[in-house]
């Protein structure tokens, strides 16, 4: 299988951009953890700029904008705000930009009330029976609710919070097309890692801005959470990766993270297989009854935290969701009030093979 080919080096410092193409621009702002930034991209219209993701709400990343600003759009405007999804490195700063400069926030219309919804704050799982019966079924004791609610008032004293959203939107569909300059971008809507995510596509350039959706090197979360229970977002999300197949394969993809790279259709068919490969090995572990808490191990190589255990966990009902759908796990509820996992597919024994599985993750991405 040949690599991926990633033709810069190293991202943008900070306060900079790279131009890529004609009109396009790449920069990145600051993210804490083992992720270090994101990329986000500004699209150079004929009266200003459009721009794609806005980085983490905090001050350090509005200072950053205020040097691009000033340094790096030539002087005009920006027309445009365009958000692929509704997490908090994405839509951090679209309230101050679209506010700076009075121009509409473009986002799908899932991602957008989803923003609002989680910046208002209330309505925290930790708090309700709702997040202690989803948890107490995954195998978790009660006292990782208090765990949890720790965890997420550190999170916002450390601004990694959901910011407050402008307070009205332009809608984005899959499809949409929008001029920008001498370019048509396509938006393409992807599922799973959120619900109803946006890429850019630009047939003239052979570009795709892929947001979370497709990234070259760490696997994006796919998780199923309280909110939800019964969802199945790993159906989604490989559903997506087959959609987005059809990529032409000499697209050059503007990742969120990690670099920018050629080989779109080689990182959808090693991500399906991954996904496979996990699924194959929750199958073989679950021929005896398994809870959810004990997949982290099948999926996870480290010891995790708390909110990596949140993550973990709701990747492993994710994948066993999945699993139940294709009829190859059932599920039942036990009087210790865990769901058990149960493999039931007749065909497992020919298709195991637990000498030769990719090895797990270290641990869950925390975007
Ligand atoms: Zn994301």
């Amino acid at each position: 299988m040949s690599e991926l080919q990633y033709p810069f080096d190293d991202h943008p410092a900070p306060g900079t951009t790279i131009e890529v193409a004609p009109g396009v621009r790449w920069l990145t702002m600051p993210m804490g953890g083992s992720l270090t930034h994101i990329n986000l991209y500004v699209l150079e219209d004929r009266d200003g700029w459009w721009v794609v993701d806005t980085g983490l709400g905090d001050s350090t990343t509005r200072d950053w904008w205020h040097e691009i600003f000033a340094n790096e759009l030539m002087g005009r405007p920006v027309k445009g705000v365009i958000c692929t999804h509704m997490h908090p490195d994405h839509i951090g700063q679209s309230k101050m930009i679209t506010e700076e400069f009075r121009c509409p926030l473009y986002m799908t219309r899932a991602e957008y009330y989803q923003a609002r919804t989680f910046s208002m704050g209330f309505g925290r799982h930790q708090s309700s029976w709702l997040g202690e019966e989803f948890y107490v079924r995954a195998g978790m004791p009660r006292s990782y609710l208090e765990d949890l609610a720790k965890m997420w008032s550190q999170r916002s004293s450390e601004g990694m919070s959901m910011p407050e959203m402008p307070s009205g939107y332009h809608r984005l569909e899959d499809g949409d097309v929008l001029t920008i300059g001498d370019h048509d971008w396509r938006i393409v809507v992807g599922s799973g890692h959120s619900p109803e995510h946006a890429c850019l596509y630009c047939a003239a350039l052979k570009l795709m801005i892929s947001g979370d959706q497709i990234l070259p090197i760490i696997t994006s979360n796919v998780s199923v959470h309280p909110t939800e229970p019964n969802a199945n977002p790993l159906k989604v999300w490989m559903e997506s990766h087959d959609k987005f197949l059809d990529t032409p394969d000499d697209t050059f993809v503007l990742p969120a993270h990690n670099l920018p790279f050629f080989g779109i259709r080689q990182r959808l068919r090693e991500l399906i297989s991954h996904h496979e490969d996990r699924m194959l090995a929750v199958e073989e572990h679950c021929v005896e009854p398994a809870i959810a808490k004990d997949l982290l191990p099948v999926l996870f190589a480290r010891e995790l935290d708390p909110r990596q255990t949140m993550m973990a966990l709701g990747e492993a009902i994710a994948h066993v969701h999945l699993l139940m759908h294709r009829n190859r796990i059932e599920r039942s509820l036990h009087e210790d009030g865990h769901y058990r996992f149960t493999s039931i597919d007749p065909d497992l024994a020919r298709r195991a093979h637990p000498d030769a599985h990719d090895a797990p993750d270290e641990r869950p991405i925390l975007v």
